[in-house]
């Protein structure tokens, strides 16, 4: 029998109370992905050591581009983000990683139409993480919750990580 596929998870979505305020986003549907795959939690904001509570950040524009900020410290935390991340996607790649299901909305997780602070324009850009993640891998099956809402996309995404494993990790 193929071993399940590994696919990554941001740990808020399987229970672990690792949000900014203590609390978790736990979706009903863990239990039916557990039995076809593999997952992995990661929290970036906490691996990273913010802690839990611990203070909100978010995406501004400044000089230097799309930059992560604490709200209230104005610590900039955009270069130990991005070095996090590749450190973490390169041992995710070691563990043959074939998917990844990231929380929406997040400066670090959302993989797209995360509002951008501080722009004279409407602007929006991937979460710092998720930026790393979709760079790392153009063809990895990547999704958020919002995407995995219905059974039937539940199994197309369970489809394609499983194709994903069959042409790239076997
Ligand atoms: S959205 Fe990402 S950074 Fe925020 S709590 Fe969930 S896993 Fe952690």
């Amino acid at each position: 029998m193929p071993k399940k596929p590994v696919v990554a998870i941001s740990s808020c979505l399987v229970g672990q109370r690792v949000r900014y305020d203590g609390n978790d986003k736990l979706q009903d549907w863990i239990d039916e992905l557990n039995n076809d795959l593999s997952l992995v939690p990661v929290c970036p904001e906490f691996e990273l050591g913010m802690g839990v509570p611990r203070e909100k950040i978010q995406l501004e524009w400044s000089e230097d581009g799309v930059q992560l900020f604490g709200i209230d410290s104005r610590k900039n935390w955009t270069f130990l983000m991005t070095k996090y991340a590749e450190e973490r996607c390169e041992a995710l790649d070691n563990m043959d990683l074939c998917g990844f299901i990231l929380k929406s909305r997040s400066p670090s997780c959302g993989i797209a139409n995360v509002h951008v602070h501080n722009c004279e324009e409407p602007r929006t850009a991937s979460g710092r993480f998720a930026k790393t993640v979709l760079s790392k891998w153009p063809e990895l099956p990547v999704v958020d919750e919002t995407m995995l809402n219905l059974n039937h996309l539940r199994q197309e995404f369970v489809a394609k990580v499983c194709s994903y494993q069959q042409a790239y990790r076997s």
